[in-house]
C-alpha cells in the first residue's frame, strides 16, 4: 500500500495532468458508488468538504437527516487506467462521515474498520486474499448480457478454446497499473468461467481491492463487447463463482496460525479460529453469500462448500487449509461468493475467528471424505450440520446470531435484513419457468 500526504496528491494530479477525480464509496450491499468532480475542487476533496445526499443510497440514512460528508482515504488514490489518456481519472476510496464529525454508522467501511480495531487492541493485523471467480457472456448490439458464453473451455485451458485469454490479460495489466500484485490468472472449471488471484493484503486494503477488481473486470470486458458478472450461479448445471477468503492473523510481524510443533503444523489460535468460523457461519450467510441466488451455488456437486466441516485438504469441506506453511498459513473459507459487501463479509469473518480465540474454542475433527457422497444419516453421525438452504434462513440464521448483529451494528444490521427479506418476498411471489414446465400440464 502506498502511503501519500494531501501535498503528494496534489503534485500527482497536477504533474499527471488529471482532470477528474472520482470519489468512491460503498453502500450498504457492496455497491460502488461515486460522485465525480473536475480538478478545480481537489482543495475541498482534501479538506473533506465534499458533501452527498445519503437518503438517496441504499440502506444510508432517511431524508430529514440527508447530508453526509466523503473523506478520502488518501492512500486509496490511483489513476484508472482504462478512462481515456487525453481525460485523465484518478478515484479516491471515501469514509462517510456525518456533519458532527462523527464517522457515519451505515458506512461498511466503518463496520470494518471498528471489527479491525479489535483485532488491533489483540495485537493482530489481519490478512486477507480472495479468490475472485466470475463469468464472461457475450453481449447484443445494445450492449445487454445473453445467454451464451464466451467460450467452450474448461479449467486451465488456453487459447483457442478459451476465448476470455485477451480480456484477463488486460484486466491484470490495468490492475498492476493500480498497484496490484497479481498472482494468477486463469480458465475455470466452467465454459465461460474465469479466475484471477491477487496477493493478499491487510483487510480493510483487500476489501477496497475487491470493490476495485469487480469495477476494472466489468468495464475492461465491456470494452471487449463482453459482459462480466459476479452473479454466484448463472448457469443451472455447472459450477457457480465463489470468492474464496484466504485468512491469516499476524502478531509482530509473524503469522500465528503457524506452528511447527502443532498439530499439521498450525497453532492453537489457527484451530479456535477455525471453530469460531464454524460456530458463526449459518449467521454470517446472509452476509457472505447475499442472493437469492447465493444459494443455488451452495449445493453438492459443484466445488461449493454446503456442510459445515474443515479439511486440510478435502474442496467439499466448509474451510480448507491450504498446504503452504510458514508466513503463508492460511484458513481458506469457501462458502462467500464475489456478490457480497467484501467490508462486511470480511468483518463478520474476522468477528467470528476472534471470538474463536477469545473463547479458546475447539473445532470438532478433520472431515477427509467426500462429504457430497455422504448420505443425511451419515453427516448426523459425523455432526455436520449445513448452510441455510436460502436467503430467508440465512437471514433468520443472522438475526439470531448476537455476535454478528452486534459486529453489523444496529443500523446495517436492520437496513440490510429488511432490504434481504423485501428480496426475498420479490422472490417467492414470481412464478417462474421451471414450475410453468412441472405443472401446467400435469395439474
Ligand atoms: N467455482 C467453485 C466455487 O463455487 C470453486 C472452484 C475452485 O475450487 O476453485 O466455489
Ligand atoms: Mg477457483
Amino acid at each position: 500500500m502506498k502511503h501519500y500526504t494531501k501535498e503528494d496528491i496534489v503534485r500527482i494530479v497536477n504533474e499527471e495532468d488529471i482532470e477528474f477525480i472520482r470519489l468512491q464509496f460503498s453502500d450498504i450491499f457492496g455497491q460502488m458508488k461515486n460522485v465525480a468532480v473536475t480538478r478545480s475542487q481537489i482543495e475541498k476533496v482534501l479538506n473533506n468538504k465534499i458533501m452527498i445526499d445519503g437518503s438517496s443510497i441504499e440502506g444510508f440514512t432517511r431524508i430529514h437527516e440527508s447530508d453526509q460528508y466523503l473523506r478520502p482515504d488518501l492512500n486509496t488514490f490511483a489513476i484508472l487506467p482504462w478512462q481515456p489518456a487525453m481525460h485523465k481519472t484518478a478515484r479516491l476510496i471515501c469514509d462517510v462521515y456525518n456533519p458532527d464529525g462523527t464517522p457515519f454508522v451505515g458506512d461498511p467501511r466503518y463496520v470494518l474498520k471498528r471489527t479491525l480495531k479489535r483485532a488491533e487492541e489483540l495485537g493482530y493485523t489481519f490478512n486477507v486474499g480472495p479468490e475472485m471467480e466470475f463469468f464472461l457472456f457475450e453481449a447484443d448490439d445494445k450492449g445487454l448480457p445473453t445467454s451464451r458464453t464466451a467460450d467452450a473451455a474448461g479449467y486451465f485451458d488456453m487459447a483457442p478454446i478459451d476465448h476470455g485469454g485477451n480480456v484477463r490479460r488486460e484486466i491484470c495489466l490495468m490492475l498492476e497499473e493500480m498497484g496490484f500484485e497479481i498472482e494468477a490468472s486463469h480458465h475455470e472449471v466452467a465454459e465461460g468461467q474465469h479466475e484471477i488471484d491477487f496477493k493478499y493484503e491487510e483487510a480493510l486494503t483487500a476489501a477496497d481491492n475487491i470493490l476495485t477488481f469487480r469495477m476494472a473486470v466489468k468495464t475492461i470486458s465491456q470494452n471487449y463487447g463482453l459482459h462480466a458478472t459476479f452473479m454466484p450461479k448463472p448457469v443451472f448445471g455447472i459450477n457457480g463463482s465463489g470468492m474464496h477468503v484466504n485468512m491469516s492473523l499476524f502478531r509482530d510481524g509473524k503469522n500465528i496460525f503457524f506452528d511447527p510443533n502443532g498439530t499439521k503444523q498450525l497453532s492453537g489460535e489457527a484451530y479456535s479460529f477455525i471453530a469460531g468460523v464454524l460456530a458463526h457461519v449459518r449467521g454470517m450467510a446472509a452476509i457472505t453469500n447475499p442472493l437469492v441466488n447465493s444459494y443455488k451455488r451452495l449445493v453438492p456437486g459443484y466445488e461449493a462448500p454446503c456442510y459445515l466441516a474443515w479439511s486440510a485438504s478435502n474442496r467439499s469441506a466448509l474451510i480448507r487449509i491450504p498446504a503452504a506453511r510458514g508466513s503463508s498459513t492460511r484458513v481458506e473459507l469457501r462458502c462467500p461468493d464475489p456478490a457480497c459487501n467484501p467490508y462486511l463479509a470480511i468483518a463478520v469473518c474476522l468477528a467470528a475467528g476472534l471470538d474463536g480465540i477469545e473463547r479458546g474454542m475447539t473445532p470438532p475433527a478433520e472431515i477427509t471424505e467426500n462429504i457430497y457422497l455422504m448420505t443425511e444419516a451419515e453427516r448426523k453421525a459425523h455432526g455436520i450440520d449445513s448452510l441455510p438452504g436460502n436467503l430467508l434462513e440465512a437471514v433468520e440464521c443472522l438475526s439470531a446470531d448476537p455476535l454478528i448483529v452486534n459486529t453489523l451494528g444496529e443500523h446495517v444490521f436492520t437496513h440490510y435484513t429488511e432490504g434481504k427479506r423485501r428480496e426475498w418476498d420479490e422472490y417467492r411471489t414470481r412464478v417462474t419457468d421451471w414450475e410453468l414446465k412441472k405443472y401446467m400440464i400435469v395439474y
